[in-house]
Formats: structure tokens, C-alpha cells, sequence
């Protein structure tokens, strides 16, 4: 999981300002890295390792000058997490063009084998991306022209489509203007806006509606399965079908990644919440159990958990204090970082817990750590009861788009009855949403039409071309990672 943010400014502007707001925007999509490269008769480029905050200083700033830009916060899902891997890339022959991404190149390893190897084309770095760039750059140069025409960027593209699996939404500039493009499945949200200023058209794509929101820019619309959009000399943008695959967007992103106050493909991320929330709250009902309180684990929790109160006529109460200084386990980089920093980051109000039933409410169940601690923590709390409740279905088979869950051996839930699970995590009982009701649910809330990928939780990938080899590559570097 990464986010990106690529802007076109007026002539004379510098557009890294909206970049870095963006950027803060979305820290919650990688905590790992930040960088952005900008266009002013040459590339500039700052990256580095840590928070947005961290590796931007103002004496950065007047050397990132000019109207176009590109801007990435990392979270490593291929590669070690290395400073080498830190987007954006960029090169300057043989075209100038700088990128980043959000998304996971399955065949990267077969293309590092074949594509690359056969030209004997060293990669610098053990990040995907720079397979998308070197293909993109390579069709492009191609048909290189003076001016780049909307045409052979769309040639380029269609050349990453045919080379490049998996699911990728990819952003960049070149001297003349932006580019953006979301694989065919459409798996990895896009989304292109605007602003317009006294100066003149600002042009914006991100990875989240609430980049643009605090940037400054409306929202033109979403990119579809497929799509990609150049804006050239002329600026204006031409948005073209590129891909014709089924559109079938990551659920888990309303789940869990995005932020609530984010539109995806017209559905509101907060909407699905809530709508998650009530229907496990008609979940709880059935089973006839009784309880006396609904604890979110906060902040991914709150808005379904509040919902999921009221749908079972229970208070919900912050029974967990949350360290906002300590990094989001989900997206540490290995176990041995995710097991030190859980306690540090939630802290429990013993009042809420002292001699009661507790629904403990979390937005998904991976390896199981998080549950365990605060299972415990519950009981040493005194909780009468203790049920855990998942307002998404059980996890049990790897993204291999672009999230590193976990591989196939760590998930709690697999080959687990839930009654083994509970007993596992140490709960009196464990609830989950169902694969059809959480479907529903984010349906409910927007798209009506939208069909998604569900992969991590039903082991099939839209793709339709995941091997067994592509499962061990991707396997391989998440264990090369974690024991890092
Ligand atoms: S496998 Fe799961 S997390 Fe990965 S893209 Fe599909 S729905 Fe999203």
C-alpha cells in the first residue's frame, strides 16, 4: 500500500506546495518513505526514509521548483525497504520521465528474468516500479515526437498493460506535462482533479479524494479500470480507454486503508463504515449472546463501531487510548516491529472494561497479534466477557497486489473453525462479517454496480494469472523483508 500525488501547475508556479499537503494527507498509506521529484528545466528530486515530515525541511523546498510534480509515501511490499527503493524514480534518457506508484507488479521476478535480462538491462533497485518505468520509457522513446502526443503515451501505456501484471495505479511527468494510468482491473484507486486560480488550471491525480480535498482541488472524477490521462503542452486532459478488463476494485480499501473522509470510485469510505458496522451489529443480535458494551480499536474501528452500538441499542466507548506517536502495526515493516509497538500504541480504561461483557470491535483479524493483546488486556482489565467481532470476513490467502497481510502461513483464521480461532486469540467468541454482507454493505453506501477484488479473502485474483511461482516470488521477498 502506497499513495501518490502527480500535479500539473501553471506555468511559473511551484507545485510542490499542493504536493506535500497532499503527501501529509496521505501518511496513514506509508509510513516508510517519502519523496517527490519536480519538473523545472531539469528533474529535482528529495527522498528519503521516514515520515513526510522527516525527510521535507524547508531548505528542500527552494530547490523543488517548478509546475510539475510527482510525490509518493512508501509502505515496501516488493524490496527491502532499502533507500534505493524510495519512489519516485526518474530517468533522463531515453526520455525524461519521472513516476511512482501504488500496487504490486506480480511478474516482476519473470521480467527481471526475460524482459531485462535479454537486453542485459540492470535494475538499480529492488522496486517494481522501475519495471513500469523502464517499459513505459522504452515504448515511448519509440515514438518519440516533439511534442509527446496523447497517442504514444497511450502506445506506452498499452505496452506496460501487455508486459506488466498485477495492480498498479501509476502517476508521472515528463518535461511537457502529467500522466496517469490504473491497471485494467482498476484494482488501485486513482483519481484526478482540479483547481482553478487567478494564476491559471491546476491539474491533480492521487491516490485518495481527500488529497485533492486538502489541496485544494474538486474532484473531475475517478479513473476507470483501464484508463489513463495525458496532459500535454495544450494542458488540457485527454482521458482515454487504454485496458478492457472488468473493473473490479480492492473492498479492503473501504475496509480499512483508505481514509473515511475518502470518495472511491463514487462511494464513500465513511458510508461503508457505517453500513459495516450496522450489519454486524444484526450479526451480534443473531447469536442471542448479551453484552454490555462496544469497544472500537481505534481509529479504523470508531465510525462502524459506533454504528454497530446503535443497530444492538449498547453504548460504544473508547475502552482504548491510542498512542497517535507509535506507527500503524498494519504496516510495519516486519513481525518483530508489530509485536513491540501494539502495547505501546493502545492503552485500556479500566472502567470500561471492569465486570463487563465487551464486544471488542476491529476492522479485520490478520495474524491474530493485535486480538491477542487486547483480548488480554481485557481480561486483565476484568472484563466479564470477552467477544471479538471483525467487520470484514476472514483473511486467509496473501494480497498479491500490493499489501503485505501476510503470507499464506500466518493467518490466523486459516484452517481454523471460528470457535478454534476464538479459543486461539483467547476470546469467549469471535464474530465475522460475511464475504456477502460486507460486499453489500459497501454497495449500499455508493456504487450500487461496483464488483471487487476479494482475493485476500476468498483465494481468488481477479487477475486470472497468478502462478505458483509469482505466490513463492512475492513470499520470498516479504520473509527477506521481515527478517531484514
Ligand atoms: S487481495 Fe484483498 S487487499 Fe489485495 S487488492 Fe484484493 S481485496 Fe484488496
Amino acid at each position: 500500500m502506497c499513495g501518490f500525488i502527480s500535479i500539473y501547475g501553471p506555468s511559473n508556479s511551484d507545485a510542490i506546495h499542493d504536493a506535500l499537503s497532499g503527501l501529509l494527507a496521505i501518511q496513514h498509506r506509508g509510513q516508510d518513505a517519502a519523496g517527490a521529484v519536480t519538473f523545472k528545466d531539469r528533474f529535482q528530486a528529495k527522498k528519503g526514509l521516514g515520515l513526510v515530515r522527516e525527510v521535507f525541511q524547508d531548505k528542500h523546498l527552494h530547490r523543488l521548483r517548478g509546475h510539475l510534480v510527482v510525490a509518493h509515501v512508501r509502505y515496501p511490499t516488493v524490496g527491502l525497504g532499502e533507500d534505493t527503493d524510495v519512489q519516485p524514480f526518474w530517468l533522463d534518457y531515453p526520455v525524461g520521465t519521472a513516476m511512482a506508484h501504488n500496487g504490486n507488479v506480480t511478474n516482476f521476478h519473470e521480467l527481471k528474468r526475460t524482459y531485462f535480462g535479454q537486453r542485459n538491462i540492470h535494475l538499480g533497485s529492488n522496486c517494481d516500479l522501475e519495471v513500469v518505468l523502464y517499459v513505459f520509457a522504452d515504448a515511448l522513446m519509440r515514438r518519440l515526437a516533439d511534442p509527446i502526443t496523447v497517442d504514444d503515451v497511450k502506445a506506452a501505456v498499452k505496452e506496460v498493460f501487455d508486459r506488466v501484471k498485477g495492480a498498479y495505479s501509476v502517476v508521472g511527468i515528463t518535461s511537457e506535462g502529467m500522466y496517469a494510468f490504473r491497471d485494467p482491473y482498476g484494482i488501485k484507486p486513482c483519481i484526478f482533479g482540479k483547481k482553478v486560480t487567478p494564476e491559471g488550471t491546476w491539474y491533480a491525480v492521487a491516490s485518495e479524494s481527500v488529497v485533492l480535498d486538502v489541496a485544494g482541488y474538486t474532484i473531475v472524477r475517478d479513473l476507470n479500470a483501464g484508463e489513463m490521462l495525458w496532459i500535454g503542452k495544450d494542458r488540457v486532459p485527454h482521458i482515454l480507454q487504454v485496458g478492457n478488463k472488468p473493473h473490479r476494485p480492492c473492498i479492503f480499501e473501504y475496509v480499512y486503508f483508505a481514509r473515511p473522509d475518502t470518495f472511491l470510485d463514487g462511494t464513500s469510505v465513511y458510508e461503508a463504515r457505517m453500513e459495516l458496522g450496522r450489519r454486524l451489529g444484526r450479526a451480534f443480535l443473531a447469536t442471542k449472546l448479551q453484552a454490555d458494551v462496544v469497544i472500537p480499536v481505534p481509529e479504523s474501528a470508531r465510525t462502524a463501531g459506533q454504528t454497530m452500538a446503535d443497530e444492538i441499542g449498547l453504548p460504544c466507548r473508547e475502552g482504548f487510548v491510542k498512542n497517535r506517536y507509535v506507527g500503524r502495526t498494519f504496516i510495519m515493516p516486519n513481525d518483530k516491529a508489530r509485536q513491540a509497538t501494539i502495547r505501546a500504541k493502545l492503552n485500556p480504561i479500566r472502567a470500561e472494561f471492569e465486570g463487563k461483557r465487551v464486544i471488542i470491535l476491529d476492522d479485520s483479524i490478520v495474524r491474530g497479534n493485535t486480538s491477542r493483546q487486547m483480548v488480554k488486556i481485557a481480561r486483565q482489565m476484568g472484563a466479564a466477557k470477552v467477544y471479538l467481532a471483525s467487520y470484514s470476513p476472514p483473511l486467509m490467502f496473501p494480497c498479491l497486489y500490493g499489501i503485505d497481510m501476510s503470507t499464506k502461513r500466518e493467518f490466523v483464521a486459516r484452517g481454523r473453525t471460528h470457535e478454534e480461532i476464538a479459543k486461539e486469540l483467547g476470546a469467549d467468541f469471535v464474530l465475522y462479517q460475511t464475504i456477502e454482507q460486507m460486499e453489500d454493505a459497501v454497495r449500499t453506501a455508493g456504487n450500487k454496480k461496483l464488483e471487487f477484488c476479494k482475493a485476500c479473502f476468498m483465494g481468488t485474483y481477479p487477475t486470472g494469472d497468478i502462478t505458483e511461482q509469482m505466490i513463492s516470488d512475492i513470499e520470498q521477498d516479504r520473509l527477506a523483508a521481515s527478517n531484514n
